[in-house]
């Protein structure tokens, strides 16, 4: 899976995922990523992205969920995308999440062992225009979430 959150100038946020599904994958399995508030989501206050076990996002409704704690609740990127991915972690679940908001706020956090991202920002005005992308391809990390 390749994912991409971005804000522009104007404070518009926009996510775009893409994915080849799972390894042997089942005929006609459809996965998290094309489905709105599984593995992807944008709305004018937050943007996410996601990569992993499918199954799990669609059960947990992951970028829904991650936008529900952001916008009523008010928690940043990073403390909603936390939750999910210890969540995640603790259904059995596997993988990660790009997360960014209209205010420049942005977290890439997962529960596999790693995720390969990358984040960018160019001055456009006075808003940063960001955009981070992120792969499902697991490499040993050490800013992956642990169960407390
Ligand atoms: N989330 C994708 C799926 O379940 C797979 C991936 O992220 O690699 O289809």
């Amino acid at each position: 899976t390749v994912g991409a959150v971005a804000l522009d100038a104007m404070g518009n946020l926009a996510t775009a995922t893409s994915t080849g599904g799972m390894s042997n994958k089942w005929d006609g399995r459809i996965g998290d990523t094309p489905i709105i508030g599984a593995g992807t989501w944008a709305d004018g206050h937050i943007a996410i992205s996601g990569t992993g076990a499918g199954e799990f996002f669609i059960r947990q409704g992951t970028a829904r969920y991650i936008a529900l704690r952001a916008n009523l609740l008010g928690e940043t990127p990073a403390a909603a995308g936390k939750l999910a991915m210890l969540e995640m972690k603790s259904i059995g679940g596997d993988g990660g999440v790009i997360c960014l908001d209209s205010t420049g706020r942005f977290t890439m956090t997962f529960c596999s062992d790693g995720m390969y991202r990358g984040c960018c920002s160019a001055q456009t005005g006075h808003v940063p225009a960001i955009g981070i992308f992120h792969s499902e391809k697991i490499a040993p990390d050490d800013n992956h979430v642990s169960l407390p």
